[in-house]
């Protein structure tokens, strides 16, 4: 395997370029290539033309190469999928919006949590990601949206200028965030600090593992929280997702809400809405009946949140279907009645199978 040079010290770095008989600066030249992602060494225009090729034969740069890059048919999301050195594939999606560019990452290869409407955890968690591997997502982004400038897109649908720097981070790719919490953190931490992302513009996502959560209240930054609730019953929730016979609804919201009381934030709660289709083809409602919207309300009445409800993305093995629009709005205006905020979340790139939920391990058939 080729060595990957992102992931060398300064010195190691130095190292490696001296046996290549090259001199120190070499060094500190290709680390800021590195840092603005560039994706392979021939991008690198002020490294002499021989030592690109010596590069290009003996090393690597960053710890994922890109497989694939789909863009969605309005042209604002692309989606990449990413091979690491041992062959496992994750996935990551740019989404330029009208607040920024935001970057969607993934934090382990497959999932663990075996949730019902997923396609994440079909084939099972392979391992968790390293920092780098973390990290490297957002170079990723970071340089597809400087190549940005050279195509249709320097000006967005709304006559503004491409902002070229990624804004924001979400970690709600494939994977549970709060079963790699050390990485995950270390991740948050580089992407604050070497990219200057702020606390309040990354959001971890979890499905509720209590103890992670509170590993995130004792580290102490302001980042946004997100619970992944989809029922208001733990009778229901359990039924989709198997991480609530660990930790129950009650427990789950008290831990979270502590994180984003200490920090003042309002907590994120994403809501799946699922039906299913019955004998004669109909779609029933599964969670999103008028009942389960009034026994929502009542969970988080006079909570500081806001419910982001996520009408259901077609997964080809999962046996659920997406409620009718109706039922959705229906849903949502019990919850206004009942004082709670609430808005229906706008999925990007379904057409690329980028949205929430249709990000996978292995997808080679892509
Ligand atoms: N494991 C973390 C991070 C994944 S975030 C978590 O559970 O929060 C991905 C979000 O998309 C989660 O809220 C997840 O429940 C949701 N999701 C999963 N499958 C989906 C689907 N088919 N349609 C819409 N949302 C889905």
């Amino acid at each position: 395997m080729k060595p990957i040079l992102f992931n060398f010290t300064d010195s190691e770095l130095i190292e490696f370029l001296e046996k290549l008989g090259q001199p120190k600066f070499r060094a500190k030249q290709i680390r800021e290539w590195l840092l603005r992602g560039a994706p392979d060494f021939a991008s690198m225009k002020n490294l002499p033309e021989n030592l690109r090729k010596d590069l290009d034969n003996s090393a690597q740069t960053l710890p994922v190469k890109i497989v694939k890059k789909l863009e969605s048919s309005d042209g604002q999301t692309t989606k990449f999928l990413l091979e690491l050195h041992d062959n496992e594939q994750i996935e990551c999606v740019l989404m330029r919006t009208s607040y920024g560019n935001s970057v969607c990452v993934s934090s382990q290869a497959g999932c663990a949590m075996g949730c019902k409407f997923c396609a994440s955890t079909l084939l099972g968690l392979k391992r968790n990601l390293t920092v780098n591997e973390i990290f490297s997502q957002i170079l990723v982004a970071q340089w597809e949206l400087r190549s940005d400038r050279f195509s249709d897109r320097a000006i967005r649908p709304n006559g503004d200028a491409n902002n070229e720097d990624v804004s924001h981070i979400v970690i709600m790719g494939t994977g549970e965030p709060l079963q790699n919490t050390e990485n995950v953190i270390g991740f948050i931490e580089r992407a604050n600090k070497d990219m200057g992302i702020g606390w309040r513009k990354i959001t971890v996502s979890t499905c509720g593992i209590v103890p992670g959560i509170k590993d995130l209240t004792a580290w102490g930054r302001p980042i946004n929280l997100a619970i992944s609730l989809h029922a208001p019953i733990d009778e229901l929730r359990s039924q989709i997702m198997p991480i609530n016979n660990k930790y129950k609804l009650a427990e789950v919201l008290d831990a979270a809400f502590e994180f984003s009381n200490l920090h003042n934030r309002q907590l994120m709660i994403e809501y799946i809405l699922l039906g299913k289709k019955n004998s004669d083809g109909e779609t029933e409602l599964f969670n999103c009946t008028p009942e389960y919207a009034e026994k929502l309300s009542n969970l988080l009445k006079d909570k500081n949140c806001m419910v982001n409800l996520i009408p259901w993305n077609a997964v080809d093995e999962r046996d659920f279907a997406s409620p009718s629009g109706n039922a959705v709005h229906r849903f949502q205006d019990i919850l206004i009645k009942n004082g709670i905020h609430t808005r229906i979340r706008r999925e990007r790139g379904q057409d690329i199978g980028s949205a929430c939920g249709q990000l996978r391990l292995n997808n080679k058939k892509a």
